[in-house]
Parts: structure tokens; C-alpha cells; sequence
């Protein structure tokens, strides 16, 4: 099937989709007897609204609905025996002579080529620039139905390790300003292939979100914003999923929407690329585990997981973290107009739901 690099949507992978929104249920009457909180997310400096409420329980989340169809009239690129040979493969990981593990340029990419940021006045309102850089697809499992929640210790290691990889390789490329590494799970969430997959794409600026959270780094006056984060919910204890050694993974106190996690590394590092190996083992359990737990109280949902890492060569004040959200609402007409989010999950109560369950792995 010919698919042009023009159809693809922006961090597509090779097929295209379409995005159905979910709904969940909520009563009416919370929204009128219970009194909201402002939060504010002293990452983003932006507020959020936090309704409190008991009446809810997580069966109001349905797991989704949408499963990403196999394509009949095409395999999936990411099994074995189907690799382009084309294609050079960046970054590998074996076992027995078999791949567990692979880095690929996208097919499809959204950013492309060498040249560095060139912004050019096209007239007075219309400012451009070529959008170079680099996209490339991490496959994470040899196993189509695979899920990460079930991921052993050491393939989690090999994700993590892969994109630590990457990560230094996209810093020493020159118009390569930062890297967004993500995962996306479920068509709600934008997947477009159900294969275990994630996605790296190597900017030729650094974005907004990312400037904002280096602002807020600035900003903060007790140190380090994260260490600090760390310490407190440690301390406070009513919005922590899980820990382990070297990461540890909240429901965080400004959440912008049901059952976020926040899974941060305990070593103070700028960028991901400077954890060691056994430090971003550890974060790679605590992702797993965090999605194990999500999964034991709502189901197989769909998700996002995007790694936040200081932008290349950046010396300023930064903890590198994760943000996993699940794709449980939609982002609606006072969302989209305001960016303030309205959580109709109290993140404390949802760190009690998931620390109840057992997340066997
Ligand atoms: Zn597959
Ligand atoms: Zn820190
Ligand atoms: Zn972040």
C-alpha cells in the first residue's frame, strides 16, 4: 500500500489513524456538590483543577475500546522476518543470535535531514522553518502482543539502555537542540501500530513544554524542584504508587488528569544519557511496575509515555523524568481554551487505588 510521507500524521509510524475520543461517565451531582482545588503544577507554573470526590469509583473508566487493527493488506513492520533490509538498523540488542530489541528510522519521518533551525519571514505574520532532525522508531519487543506491563527486568534495562544510546548519539548531532522520546499505547493514545513500539524525535529546537519546566527549575528556590518532590512525597507518603532503589513513581499533587503518574530517577541527573546503567534499570522497573498497577485497577487501557530530559548540552537546573498518562478522558472545548485541566480524580485517591492492587509481573 503507497502511503506518502505528506498523509502521515505528525508521529505516526507508518499507517494512518484516526483518533476516536473516549468518554467516561461522570454524576452530575459531583460536579455541583463538591468544591474544587487550584493546583499549581510548579513544573509548568500552570494551574489545574482537582474536583474532590468519593462517589466515583474506577469502573466509571472504561478500558478502551478501540484495539489497533492489524492492516490485512499489510504485515507488521516490526515483526521478525519482516525488517526492511533497506533500512539500517541503529541500535540492536540480541539474544541467541535473535534481535530483542531495535532502533529504525521511521519510514514516515516528521523530522528530517541536517540542517540546522533556519527561520525565515515568509511576509509579516508568516514565520517558518524547515522541520530537519531525525525520527526514529524503537521497537521494543520481537512479540506483536506483547505489553509492557508484563516486560521482564531485563528487557526493561534494554529499552532504557537503547535510549540512553540514542540519546548520546542525538546530542552529537549538530541540529539536534532536544529529543523527545515516547511511547504511545492504544489508537486513543495515537498509536497507529498495536506492536510494542516507541518513538524518538530529534528536534532542531527546544519545545515549550520543555522551556517551561526549565523555568520552573529556575524558578524554584529549595534546591532542586524534583529532589525536592521526592523528598516531600516521600515524607507526605499520600501520593506514592511504588518505589525502588533508584526511581520512584507518584500520582503527582498537581495532576492534570485520572490516575497521571510522575516516575522520577532518585540520582539528581540533568539528562537521562547521564544515569548509569543500573540507575535507569531501576527507572525502567518502576515504568513497568507503574503500568502493572495502572492495568490491575482499569484494565488495558490505552497510555502515553513520554521520557522529559534536559535539551542537549543544557547546564542549567534540571531533574530528568517521566510523565505516564493514561488516556482515560478527552481534552474538551474548556481544556483546549484555557490549557487549565479539570481532574475529576483526587491524586491522592488514586495513588490509594493503585498501591491496593497487586501488580503482579
Ligand atoms: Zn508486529
Ligand atoms: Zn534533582
Ligand atoms: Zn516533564
Amino acid at each position: 500500500m503507497n502511503r506518502s510521507p505528506q498523509n502521515q500524521p505528525a508521529t505516526s509510524v507508518g499507517t494512518e489513524h484516526r483518533v476516536k475520543d473516549t468518554h467516561f461517565r461522570c454524576c452530575g451531582r459531583i460536579l455541583i456538590t463538591t468544591v474544587s482545588q487550584l493546583r499549581l503544577n510548579l513544573l509548568t507554573g500552570r494551574w489545574v483543577t482537582v474536583v474532590p470526590s468519593r462517589a466515583k469509583r474506577t469502573s466509571d473508566f472504561a478500558p478502551r475500546t478501540l484495539h489497533v487493527e492489524n492492516d490485512p493488506d499489510r504485515l507488521c513492520p516490526f515483526c521478525p522476518g519482516h525488517e526492511d533490509s533497506g533500512v539500517p538498523t541503529l541500535e540492536t540488542r540480541d539474544s541467541d543470535g535473535n534481535w530483542t530489541m531495535r532502533v529504525v528510522p521511521n519510514k514516515y519521518p516528521a523530522f528530517e535531514g541536517d540542517d540546522t533551525l533556519a527561520v525565515r519571514n515568509l511576509g509579516p505574520v508568516h514565520v517558518m522553518a524547515e522541520a530537519s532532525g531525525v525520527h526514529e522508531v524503537l521497537v521494543i519487543s520481537p512479540d506483536h502482543d506483547s505489553r509492557m506491563n508484563n516486560f521482564s527486568d531485563g528487557a526493561m534495562k534494554d529499552m532504557m539502555l537503547a535510549l540512553k544510546s540514542r540519546l548520546i548519539a542525538h546530542t552529537d548531532t549538530p541540529n539536534i537542540r532536544y529529543t523527545q522520546a515516547f511511547i504511545n499505547h492504544g489508537r486513543e493514545a495515537g498509536a497507529s501500530l498495536a506492536h510494542p513500539h516507541g518513538q524518538l524525535l530529534g528536534l532542531p529546537f527546544v519545545p515549550g513544554e520543555i522551556l517551561e519546566e526549565e523555568r520552573a527549575f529556575e524558578r524554584f528556590k529549595g534546591g532542586c524542584l524534583l529532589c525536592t518532590t521526592i523528598e516531600a512525597e516521600s515524607v507526605d507518603n499520600k501520593r506514592v504508587v511504588l518505589e525502588n532503589e533508584h526511581a520512584i513513581a507518584i500520582c503527582p499533587f498537581w495532576s492534570s488528569g485520572p490516575f497521571e503518574l510522575l516516575i522520577m530517577p532518585r540520582s539528581h541527573e540533568l539528562h537521562l544519557s547521564d544515569s548509569s546503567d543500573e540507575a535507569l534499570a531501576g527507572v525502567g522497573r518502576a515504568i513497568r511496575d507503574g503500568l502493572a498497577h495502572l492495568v490491575a485497577v482499569l484494565g488495558d487501557i490505552a497510555f502515553n509515555i513520554v521520557f522529559h530530559t534536559a535539551p542537549a548540552h543544557h547546564s542549567g537546573m534540571y531533574h530528568w523524568h517521566i510523565h505516564l498518562w493514561p488516556k482515560l478522558t478527552t481534552t474538551a472545548g474548556f481544556e483546549r481554551g484555557t490549557g487549565v485541566m479539570i481532574n475529576l480524580v483526587p491524586p491522592e485517591e488514586a495513588a490509594a487505588e493503585l498501591r491496593a492492587v497487586s501488580a503482579t509481573v
